[in-house]
């Protein structure tokens, strides 16, 4: 099925266009550089910018697609979670194609299409696999049995999501907004053993995650040197600090594949673009026989294309579409893959 998705839950524009697992287009606006100077997302400037780039950012993935509305077989949208009113833009423009068209609508889980994404890269997910998901905010562990109809919750952040942790890391080295993408940067000319930051709740049984306490401990370090009047190592905090994160992510997501009995393990979410996450991932699967999948750091922050992906997956597996009154849900539960 042709299958166009619509991506509005945080401050990007996200326009997909697949047939089945076939990716034809990926059209993206973002307003991070209008929330940069904020140091974080403004969600009334997020939805202002989703309501002025949505017509020409679907115009432009039907144009590079070279499909026309009307070829296309069902519609599918991002319903939660997210920022509210970032999401009833895209709900909103999503009801009133579907309408005019129509076309079926499924409203999705924006999580569940992080992980869906995969598909477009890698062919079919296998069934099930263990579900990393990382991004500015969220960091779960998820088993999913299959993604278009089972997905369940193993474990997720206490506090702080990485992505999150990435970004007041980055604010307190005055790095920039938003963080992920600097931090990797800079840490690559650091040393990732010159201080040893805390790794919270490494062993504690559970497959939650807390980041808090990490962010804290970088931020008194950096304010001990700054009293005695020394310079901040950045790039040794920034590999000391982005090592600590990747590598308790790394290992609770081994444990759960192990606890399972899964040996796929996939990761998504922006946090996936990671380059020391996707090697260290890497390294640790290898040596526990345990198949990686990371999708191309494109695909694994927030866009259209996932959206799409998870749509066309429905489809496929004759999942009923959602009711045209369909909600845009901020705090829509992991398990509720389609509203
Ligand atoms: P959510 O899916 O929770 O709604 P989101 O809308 O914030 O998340 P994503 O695009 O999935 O959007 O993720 C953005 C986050 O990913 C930001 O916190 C950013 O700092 C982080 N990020 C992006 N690239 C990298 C990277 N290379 N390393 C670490 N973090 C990264
Ligand atoms: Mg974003
Ligand atoms: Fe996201």
């Amino acid at each position: 099925p042709l299958v166009l998705g619509i991506e509005t839950s945080c401050d990007e524009t996200g326009v997909g266009i697949v047939r089945g697992t076939a990716l034809l287009a990926d059209a993206i606006a973002s307003s991070v550089d209008q929330h940069a100077r904020f140091g974080g997302v403004v969600p009334e400037v997020a939805s202002r910018a989703h309501l002025e780039a949505m017509i020409p950012t679907v115009d432009r993935a039907l144009a590079d697609a070279g499909v026309t509305l009307r070829d296309v077989d069902a519609l599918a949208v991002t319903a939660g979670p997210g920022l509210p009113g970032a999401l009833m833009v895209g709900v909103a423009a999503a009801k009133a194609i579907a309408l005019s068209l129509g076309k079926p609508l499924y409203g999705v889980n924006h999580l569940a299409a992080h992980v869906a994404v995969d598909q477009l890269e890698h062919g079919p997910l296998p069934k099930p696999c263990v579900a990393l998901l990382v991004s500015g905010g969220h960091s779960s562990l998820l088993l999913v049995p299959d993604v278009a109809g089972d997905v369940r919750s193993l474990g997720a952040t206490v506090d702080d999501a990485a992505g999150e942790a990435f970004d007041k890391v980055a604010r307190l080295l005055d790095l920039g907004f938003p963080g992920g993408p600097v931090i990797d940067r800079r840490a690559r000319e650091g040393d990732r053993d010159a201080i040893a930051f805390p790794r919270g709740k490494y062993d504690d049984g559970t497959y939650d995650f807390s980041f808090s306490g990490l962010k804290t401990a970088v931020a008194r370090w950096v304010e001990a040197r700054e009293r005695a009047g020394e310079p901040v190592p950045v790039a040794d905090v920034a590999a000391s600090f982005q090592e600590a994160v990747v590598d308790v992510l790394v290992h609770k997501a081994l444990r759960a594949c192990r606890d399972h009995g899964v040996r796929d393990l996939l990761i998504g979410g922006g946090v996936a673009a990671n380059s020391r996450l996707r090697a260290l991932a890497q390294e640790r699967c290898d040596a526990a026989g345990v198949r990686l999948r990371v999708p191309r750091p494109k695909l694994c922050t927030d866009n259209g294309a996932m959206v799409a992906a998870l749509g066309a997956e429905m489809v496929a597996a004759g999942v009923a579409p959602s009711d045209l009154t369909l909600p845009a849900d901020s705090s829509l539960p992991i398990e509720t893959i389609r509203v």
